[in-house]
């Protein structure tokens, strides 16, 4: 067989068949639960084989097996990730890493964190307070919040390249790592301390968002709130989007996306981490095309999803493949 290549994605994780040894085969990355079922099995987005499984006990989906850590450090540290980004803005390189010179690309992004604050944070945030970013990317969101209100802020990123354009434009250094392995430190610094934190379309990013999470709620001052968006896998993905058409499980599912949300599961994590939701939104109105929860503190344990309510995911996902599929079977 000639050797599978694909555009800026690593021949470690591309194999045609199969899974690399180095990938590991997982528990549900939620609730632990064993019990799973692949919803999806064969090629994907960008060419080589994945599974889908979906966790029977609370309905979280996931790719499994997945690669392990070294993969996504490797991936972040170089500019493959960048590459990716400019492929999706429909942009090289060059123009992708131009925009952060450019005044009139943070206008734009100073607007996520000003809908964020007008729409949950006024009158709640302000100098005196604490913002914490996990997966800052370019920092823009704390960046604005910083801008609005005088509050000090503190973040965590991957990527290198982001690292360095967050830290300058914050005027303060960040924590550079995979938050798996920066968790400890974050939480070392701000504990109890931390009065908005947010995690902003970077969980599915993570090979653990539930470390992610408890460490945000370790950082969190009692009256703290925690902000998290992420497309969700119906809404956002294979429903077609304004325009745009809908897709199949395997024209969505990409390795570097570990996790595909959706309502049930994402309500679910965030409980599980030990938050009430105060704010769910299938829409949200701070970052387009994303769902949307903002939640604090609370002991009160999750309750998992029902039997029926697991069932009627898989149902849904069965319905909009079959459907997509009937669609394109149309005469033009
Ligand atoms: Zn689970």
């Amino acid at each position: 067989m000639e050797p599978y290549m694909h555009d800026h994605v690593p021949e470690y994780i591309l194999p045609l068949e199969g899974a690399p040894e180095t990938h590991e085969r997982i528990p549900c990355p939620i609730c632990g639960s064993t019990e799973r079922a692949p919803l999806y099995e064969g090629v994907a987005l960008r060419g080589n084989t994945l599974i889908l499984d979906i966790c029977l006990s609370c309905s979280h989906l996931y790719i499994n097996p997945r690669p392990p850590m070294a993969a996504f450090n490797e991936f972040y540290q170089d500019d493959a990730y960048f590459h990716l980004c400019a492929d999706f803005s429909k942009m090289t390189l060059e123009e992708k890493l131009a925009q952060f010179d450019d005044p009139e690309f943070w206008d734009e992004r100073f607007g996520h964190g000003k809908r964020l604050y007008d729409k949950y944070l006024t009158g709640k945030l302000t100098a005196d307070d604490t913002v914490f970013d996990f997966g800052c990317g370019d920092g823009a969101w704390l960046w604005a919040l910083q801008q609005l209100t005088g509050c000090a802020v503190g973040g965590e990123e991957i990527s290198d390249i982001y690292t360095e354009i967050a830290a300058k434009r914050l005027g303060t250094p960040i924590f550079a790592g995979a938050v798996e392995e920066v968790a400890d430190q974050i939480v070392e610094k701000h504990r109890g301390n931390v009065k908005v934190a947010i995690v902003s379309g970077s969980l599915q990013h993570m090979l653990d968002p539930m470390k992610c999470l408890r460490a945000a709620r370790d950082i969190l001052t009692d009256d703290g709130l925690l902000y998290i968006c992420n497309w969700s896998i119906f809404e956002h993905y294979m429903a077609a989007y304004q325009d745009q058409r809908r897709r199949l499980l395997g024209e969505i599912l990409s390795w570097e996306h570990l996790h595909y949300f959706h309502e049930t599961s994402f309500k679910y994590m965030v409980r599980a981490a030990g938050f009430e939701i105060v704010d769910f939104a299938i829409e949200s109105d701070v970052r387009e095309r994303h769902m949307e929860i903002v939640a604090r503190k609370s002991d009160t344990p999750a309750e998992l999803p029902s039997r029926q309510e697991v069932e009627g995911v898989v149902m849904r996902a069965r319905a909009f493949e079959s459907a997509t599929i009937a669609q394109r079977l149309r005469p033009n």
